[in-house]
């Protein structure tokens, strides 16, 4: 009787349980989706120093981070050590590390290495051994808790302060602060976080301002050898054409994911609410383009930051479902396209940015580092020249035949050797030294470029400025319309039997009309659109 009674106890309790966490899925169903399905999309969050000290030190602050976490689908989060300069509280760090991980997240760390606030001139020099001590200091506190340190991006230098001076001689600043911050990241960051945890991740994060990374010490063909991984900054802004820079418009997070995976192994994106400057479409195609570049996890910045934009969080929520598709249709495949060479720490002279602005061209892009000679179409901007064999690989692609479209910039610094450029293949494209030009063309001058660009392909792509688009593999096409009204584009291809709308976003709210005439794929896609279109 004693032994039955206890095996119903025991019943009870296992019912009891199952009971308790089949509710705890339903009040949470977006988390348990997201746990489900975090090999294909993963969404994470990052606590600042500040938001670890604000809001994880007591019970009540953790659980509703907790709350809010699994609300969103946010099923791993970075706890960060240090930040501002600010060191997070170790025991609350360890506290929260242990709480998350019971509640069934993923923890990792990370650190931003901006020594104080506003002191941005100041404070980032890795010429004072000072500092240099500091970012060691830095890196083993946050190695010595957690298994993952992801290195923020304000790992930069531009400090020009006398010792700098003194110290870079006659060289470049760029060659000077490359080399330093390569010696400070072996000597500094990795080799003291792996003497005290010989298990720890470390990872750097590159910002969105490719042009600029060598300018500031950012050396993206030497740092991704010595770090463990990368991760790509994909923030995205309201483009203002008069005060916006160039990184910041749609494409470029696109073409950073794209053009960083020629450096190493990335490990996710990282994008921010971008306060006033990100309204909810922008802040919705900064995720979209991550993914478009391929990208599985995505960092929000940051926890503190995102309670304080509940409409974009919220949005993206909504669009999570669909995330997760379009990660499904764009993963494992390849992309076809155009090539963009553009090589590691390569001066952008006049075309800052041109990269970016040249993808909402509506030219299918493949990004590259290094000179394909089998390419079937390609882009020199004026950052090839970075390549010290530049001219003689320019003959061999262009004694092939293949089209080739070089910016005016790269076009003027090669008149030694105009007979390359009086190739019939080769079209100069007017950048004018203004890359945000490009977005003035209209759509007949733009057509001229992209269909000599496409002839290889047998494509014929026809849309205004803003309308992108992207090959996937032999059978998928993806067509983003990022003005702020509805556009009609034709794609004319070599072979067509049918079209299916394999996905609209967002899925709601939205609308594009895909029919086909002959070869001719017809949209119309309303603003702020993206639409994923299988062809057989
Ligand atoms: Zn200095």
């Amino acid at each position: 009787m004693k032994i039955n009674h206890q095996k119903e106890i025991k019943l009870w309790i296992i019912l009891v349980a199952i009971l308790l966490s089949v509710t705890s899925a339903f009040s949470q169903p977006l988390w348990e989706t997201m746990k489900n399905e975090k090999d294909v999309l993963k969404l994470s969050v990052w606590f600042r120093a500040q938001d670890v000290d604000q809001y994880l030190a007591n019970k009540d602050g953790l659980n509703s981070a907790i709350s809010w976490c699994k609300k969103y689908g946010i099923t791993k989060v970075y706890l960060e050590a240090y930040g501002r300069g600010l060191y997070a509280n170790r025991e609350t760090l360890l506290n929260s590390k242990e709480r998350f991980l019971n509640e069934g997240f993923e923890v990792a760390s990370g650190a931003t290495t901006e020594y104080g606030p506003d002191e941005f001139d100041i404070f980032h020099c890795y010429t004072h051994k000072r500092h240099q001590e500091e970012l060691q200091r830095i890196s083993e506190y946050a190695a010595s808790l957690f298994d993952e340190v992801i290195l923020d991006d304000w790992y930069f230098t531009n400090c020009e302060c006398a010792d700098c001076i003194h110290a870079r001689g006659d060289q470049s600043w760029s060659k000077y602060y490359t080399d330093l911050m390569l010696k400070m990241s072996e000597e500094r960051v990795l080799k003291p976080a792996r003497a005290v945890n010989p298990n720890v991740k470390m990872i750097i994060k590159y910002p969105q301002w490719n042009d600029e990374y060598h300018t500031r010490g950012y050396d993206v063909v030497r740092e991704s050898k010595v770090f463990d991984g990368i991760w790509v900054g994909t923030e995205g802004r309201q483009f203002d054409y008069e005060k916006s820079e160039g990184y910041e418009i749609g494409y470029n997070a696109y073409f950073n994911m794209r053009w960083l995976a020629n450096f190493g192994s990335i490990g996710g994106a990282w994008f921010d609410t971008g306060r006033a400057r990100t309204k909810i479409p922008t802040y919705l195609e900064q995720a979209r383009h991550t993914i478009l570049g391929e990208g599985d996890e995505v960092i929000l910045w940051c926890y503190g930051g995102h309670l304080e934009a509940t409409p974009k969080i919220e949005a993206l929520s909504e669009e999570l479902p669909g995330l997760i598709k379009l990660a499904n249709l764009v993963q494992g495949k390849p992309i076809k396209g155009v090539q963009l060479l553009k090589p590691g720490n390569s001066d952008s002279f006049e075309e800052t940015w041109v990269c970016s602005f040249l993808g909402e061209l509506g030219i299918p892009f493949v990004p590259v580092s290094d000179v394909d000679e089998e390419a079937m179409a390609v882009v020199f901007p004026v950052q090839s020249l970075k390549d010290p064999g530049f001219i003689r690989k320019f003959q061999h692609v262009a004694d092939r035949g293949t089209p080739i479209l070089v910016t005016d910039g790269l076009a003027k610094r090669m008149t030694a050797n105009p007979a390359y450029l009086n190739n019939v293949n080769v079209k100069t494209l007017p950048v004018k030294g203004s890359p945000k030009a490009l977005l003035n063309m209209t759509r007949e001058e733009i057509k001229t470029y992209r269909d000599h660009l496409l002839a290889p392909f047998g494509m014929k792509f026809d849309a205004p400025a803003r309308v992108e688009l992207y090959l996937f593999g032999e059978n998928m096409f993806v067509v983003e319309n990022i003005n702020d009204e509805a556009v009609d584009v034709t794609l004319e291809l070599p072979k067509v039997s049918t079209v299916n709308k394999a996905l609209i976003l967002p899925e709601s709210g939205s609308s594009a009309e895909v029919s086909l005439s002959g070869k001719t794929v017809k949209m119309t896609i309303s603003a702020h659109t993206l639409v994923a279109v299988g062809v057989k």
